[in-house]
This record gives C-alpha cells, sequence and structure tokens, in this order.
C-alpha cells in the first residue's frame, strides 16, 4: 500500500476491528510483557523559557504572561538547579527532563547570562547541566528544540535519550493565521532533518504529535507513517508520544472545533497498528485523566515522564495524577504499572546507543522500589 491507500484504509477501518488488531498485536509480545504499562519517576530542569518561535498554542514562551506558576527564567540559576535536584533525589526520581524554549541564545538577556557563567553557548551550558545531573546518578533526557547534527553530537555522551516532538508536517500550520506563523523551526523540513540526524548518531529518540493544532485526520496518519519510516532507517525511536492540545488562558489560538476524546483513542489505536511492538505509545496521563483504561485499551504501552513533586510546564493547569492512582487504574483491568528509565531497555546494551558514562549511572540504579503506597 502506498501511503494515499494507507491513510485511506485507517480512514474506513471500524473501531471494532480496530480493537482486534490491536488485541492480536499485544497477543505478539511475550506473555510478561503484555500486560505492562510503564512510566518514567521524572523531574524537570526548565533552563530558559526564553524562545526564538511564537507558537499559537504555547504558554511555556516567555512572551506570555503568568499570572501563577514559575514565572519566566532567563537561565536558570545554580542554586535552584541544585534545590530541584534535591528534591529529585529526596523522591528518588531518575531522570531529569532538560527542557528550554528554542535557541533561547538568540536573546542577548541570556547571552549574557552564559558569559557570566562562562559558557560559550547555550548547548554548552546544557551539556554542563547533563554532567552534574549525572553526578547524582540522575539520568538527563534532553529537550531543548531544534539543534544542529554537531550540537547533537556534542550533548550525546551525556543524555541517557532526547526527545523532539514531529508536532505535525502540515504546512497550512506555518501559513498566516496557523499556529506555527511566527515560528521558523517548526518548519517540518527543520524537524524530520534533526530526528533524522538523531538517528545516524544513534541517540534513543522520543518524538510525538501534538494533536488538535489544526492538523487533520489525513495529516495526523501520515505523520506516524513518517515516523514509522524514519524509524526503520535508523531504529532509534522508542517512543511515539501523542499529546492532545489544551486550550489555556493567555494563548492565541483557540480551535474552531477541539478534538473530541474519541478522535484522540482513534488515532492512538491507528498509531499501534502503525507501529505494532516495535514503537512505544505514550499519552500523557494529566491530559486525559479518567479515561486511562479507554487508551490502555486502544494500545499505549506508556505514561511518559511523571514528577511526583513539580508540575507539567507545558500543561501547569493538569497536576500530574500520583503514581498509586495509576497503578490503581492499570491494576482494575488486569495490567501492571512498572518504572521505566529515560532509555528503554533496548537500547541500555547496546554500546552505540548507550555511552559507558550513561552505563555506568544506569549500573548504580535501583528500580525495584515498590511506590504504590506513595
Ligand atoms: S512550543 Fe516550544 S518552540 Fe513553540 S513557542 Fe513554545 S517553547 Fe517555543
Amino acid at each position: 500500500m502506498n501511503f494515499q491507500e494507507e491513510i485511506r484504509y485507517f480512514k474506513e477501518l471500524s473501531l471494532r476491528k480496530l480493537k482486534k488488531e490491536i488485541a492480536r498485536i499485544r497477543g505478539d509480545l511475550p506473555p510478561e510483557k503484555r500486560k505492562i504499562i510503564t512510566y518514567s519517576r521524572n523531574f524537570t530542569l526548565s533552563l530558559s523559557n526564553y524562545c526564538q518561535n511564537q507558537c499559537g498554542y504555547c504558554f511555556y514562551n516567555f512572551k506570555v504572561p503568568k499570572l501563577s506558576g514559575e514565572g519566566n527564567v532567563v537561565l536558570l540559576e545554580n542554586e535552584k538547579m541544585r534545590e530541584i535536584i534535591q528534591k529529585g533525589l529526596e523522591h528518588d526520581c531518575k531522570e531529569a527532563l532538560i527542557l528550554s524554549g528554542d535557541h533561547p541564545d538568540s536573546f542577548k538577556e541570556v547571552r549574557d547570562e552564559l558569559t557570566a557563567r562562562h559558557c560559550h553557548t547555550f548547548v554548552e551550558f546544557v551539556k554542563d547541566t547533563c554532567m552534574y545531573v549525572l553526578d547524582f546518578n540522575i539520568l538527563p533526557h534532553v529537550n531543548i528544540g531544534i539543534l544542529t547534527i554537531e550540537e547533537l553530537k556534542e550533548l550525546k555522551p551525556y543524555c541517557a535519550s532526547m526527545g523532539l516532538m514531529l508536532e505535525s508536517t502540515s504546512v497550512e500550520l506555518l501559513k498566516k493565521g496557523g499556529v506555527h506563523e511566527f515560528s521558523p523551526s517548526k518548519h517540518p523540513k527543520m524537524r524530520i532533518e534533526h530526528i533524522e540526524n538523531a538517528g545516524k548518531l544513534k541517540i534513543p529518540f522520543t518524538t510525538g504529535l501534538l494533536l488538535g493544532i489544526g492538523e487533520c485526520f489525513e495529516d495526523r496518519v501520515k505523520d506516524l507513517l513518517l515516523i514509522k519510516k524514519i524509524h526503520e532507517d535508523h531504529r532509534h525511536i522508542q517512543e511515539v508520544i501523542l499529546q492532545n492540545f489544551e486550550y489555556k488562558k493567555g494563548i492565541s489560538y483557540t480551535p474552531s472545533k477541539p478534538l473530541s476524546m474519541k478522535d484522540i483513542l482513534r488515532i492512538t489505536g491507528i498509531a499501534r497498528v502503525i507501529f505494532q511492538n516495535e514503537i512505544a505509545i505514550q499519552v500523557p496521563p494529566n491530559l486525559i485523566a479518567g479515561h486511562e483504561k479507554d487508551f490502555i485499551k486502544l494500545g499505549i504501552n506508556d505514561f511518559g515522564g511523571i514528577s511526583p513533586f513539580d508540575l507539567d510546564y507545558i500543561n501547569p493547569e493538569a497536576p500530574w495524577p500520583s503514581i498509586s492512582y495509576l497503578k490503581k487504574k492499570c491494576k482494575q483491568i488486569g495490567y501492571e504499572l512498572k518504572e521505566r528509565l529515560p532509555i528503554y531497555d533496548k537500547f541500555i546494551n547496546k554500546k552505540e546507543f548507550c555511552t559507558e558514562t550513561i552505563k555506568q549511572r544506569i549500573d548504580n540504579i535501583n528500580l525495584d522500589v515498590d511506590y504504590s503506597i506513595i
């Protein structure tokens, strides 16, 4: 089937047949893996929310007024960073999500701070942060926007994994009135190149789609097929996130017709059929609260990074559920919630994907603590 035929096939696939296919795909897994849903116990180091883009749906960007929460960060202060890491250790977190806007060093305020902290570039600051975090046996997962292949190469030895959402390759979104009209680095070509470069460098990688930002059903299926193709070429994609857009006060984008939970569930099921058991599928549990069991039945096997103490910087209005709540939801339909690391198991013993620095830290981590009572 070519792309167009595949899109038509998924458009016509009934929900009953989709569920049957998902059950068959799960049945292909070894018995001990069929009923497992994973998550990573993490916290966020938001290094700078200065960003050269202005995506219509974004609340994180420093240009969007913050009435509450963390406020704007030119460059995360050392003391604040130490404080967050300390809390992460107290809560037994294994992952630090290292986050920023796209090219924050395109702003003078950020460049001045970098100079004051003896860093020539923002990427150097990120590298130093990763090394610092690793000293505590915490594994960095880096998602800081578009990078060149040289920058990816510079960061790779110090990251357990990296991420960049494909979001959507619809060029309509770049046009006047589209959510990416003022976001130069949201051009699909740049994002595809970044994901492919990560593949060439053998970086365990997380990507995904942002749903409900003006794209259509055909775009979503096309993008999932594109991710599958990139993965077939490089075998580096560990996880695909399907993240639904949530409206919040202060942003400029209001969808004319928001996506329904039914639409999101359907594309999740289609993703499972496209990726079979090759790539994990995650939905952020704070954005689908109350529907967790439906998403498990439609093929997800991961709830992503969940923080026991801080907020979702991208969707601060949606608090993380507790681990015990998710554990209960899984158990109600015969599944088990299990902690994982930010680098998926299949990459840990592959030297080309997991550097010696990261492997040493992994060997010091104990994943066998039961958090069901926390
Ligand atoms: S979504 Fe990311 S790239 Fe877009 S404005 Fe927000 S921080 Fe910048």
